[in-house]
C-alpha cells in the first residue's frame, strides 16, 4: 500500500510539473474566416497536454470548448442580432498546474438581407400567440434549447429533413397581419401531410410533445456540443423523450398542427440557444 501510495505521489508530482511547464498558448483556428449572420464559427483549439478548460467570450456571452479527442471545439453562433463587420472573440484558456492565458481573435462578419413577409392568419389563429398555455411550452422548449450535450453526435453536414419546396427562408422579418412581428429562425419546407421526418444528424432526443397549440407537435433533438435541431408542427411523433436517434431516422411526420397556414415541417438549427441558418448545416464547411 504504501508503495503505491509513494509512486502515486511521484507521478502525481512529475504531473504537475509536466503541466506548469507547458503553458503555451493553444493554436487556434476557424473557420468559415468571413461568416455571414447566421452562420456558426468553429474553433478548434490544439493544445499541449494538459488543458484543463478553456472558453470564449463573444457578443457578451460565454462558450465552453469541449474535449473531442486530442483537441477542444466549439461552435460559435453568429447571431440574428449580430452586425456586419469585425467583432472580437476573446479566448481564456487554463492548463492543469495553473497555466493559463488569453488570446484575441477578430472575425469579420457579413450581412444579409433576409427579405421581410407578410402573413395573414385568422382573428383565432393570431390570438394563439397570448394563449397563456403558449408561455409553457416556450418555457419547455427553451429549456430544451439549453442543453449542452458532452459528446459531439454530428461531424457530417446535416440531413435535410424532409424533402420538399422552401416555402418560407431563414432570418426574415415577419408581420402577422401587419401587427405581430418577429424573426423567422428556421426553414419552412413545404410536403404533403404525412410525409416522414428524418433527425438532420444523430442525437439524443430532449423534448417530444404533442400538447403544443402554438407550436403544435414537436421534436426536439440535442446533437451534442450546444447544437440541437427543432421540428414543429407534426401530424404525429414517431419518437419519444430521452430516446437516442440517428442521422436520417424517421422522427415524425409533417403537418398542419399548431398555428400553421397549411401542411410543412417548420426545421431550425441553434447553436447555444442562438437560432442560425438550417442551410450553413446541411453544406458545412470543410474542418
Ligand atoms: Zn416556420
Amino acid at each position: 500500500m504504501r508503495n503505491g501510495r509513494g509512486l502515486f505521489t511521484a507521478v502525481l508530482v512529475m504531473a504537475l510539473w509536466a503541466a506548469a511547464r507547458v503553458a503555451a498558448a493553444p493554436e487556434i483556428t476557424f473557420v468559415p474566416e468571413n461568416p455571414r449572420v447566421g452562420d456558426v464559427v468553429f474553433i478548434t483549439l490544439r493544445p499541449e497536454e494538459g488543458l484543463l478548460r478553456a472558453a470564449c467570450s463573444w457578443g457578451g456571452k460565454s462558450y465552453p470548448f469541449l474535449a473531442t479527442g486530442d483537441l477542444f471545439a466549439l461552435a460559435l453562433p453568429v447571431s440574428l442580432r449580430s452586425t456586419s463587420g469585425a467583432h472580437r472573440a476573446t479566448v481564456y484558456w487554463k492548463y492543469i498546474g495553473g497555466g493559463m492565458g488569453k488570446a484575441t481573435v477578430s472575425i469579420q462578419v457579413e450581412a444579409r438581407d433576409f427579405g421581410v413577409q407578410h402573413l395573414q392568419l385568422s382573428r383565432k389563429q393570431e390570438k394563439t400567440y397570448s394563449d397563456p398555455e403558449v408561455k409553457r411550452e416556450r418555457r419547455l422548449i427553451a429549456s430544451a434549447l439549453d442543453r449542452v450535450g458532452q459528446e459531439r453526435w454530428w461531424q457530417e453536414s446535416f440531413l435535410m429533413p424532409v424533402e420538399g419546396r422552401i416555402s418560407t427562408g431563414f432570418g426574415l422579418q415577419r408581420y402577422i397581419n401587419n401587427r405581430l412581428s418577429y424573426r423567422h429562425r428556421g426553414l419552412d419546407i413545404a410536403a404533403p401531410e404525412g410525409t416522414p421526418v428524418r433527425a438532420a444528424a444523430d442525437g439524443v432526443v430532449s423534448l417530444a410533445d404533442d400538447s403544443f397549440v402554438l407550436h403544435g407537435q414537436t421534436v426536439i433533438v440535442d446533437h451534442g456540443h450546444g447544437i440541437s435541431t427543432l421540428y414543429i408542427h407534426l401530424s404525429q411523433l414517431a419518437v419519444g423523450d430521452g430516446e437516442r436517434v440517428r442521422r436520417g431516422q424517421t422522427i415524425g411526420r409533417v403537418g398542419a398542427t399548431g398555428v400553421a397556414t397549411g401542411p410543412h415541417l417548420h426545421f431550425a438549427v441553434y447553436a447555444y440557444h442562438e437560432a442560425v441558418d438550417p442551410l450553413f448545416w446541411t453544406h458545412l464547411p470543410a474542418r
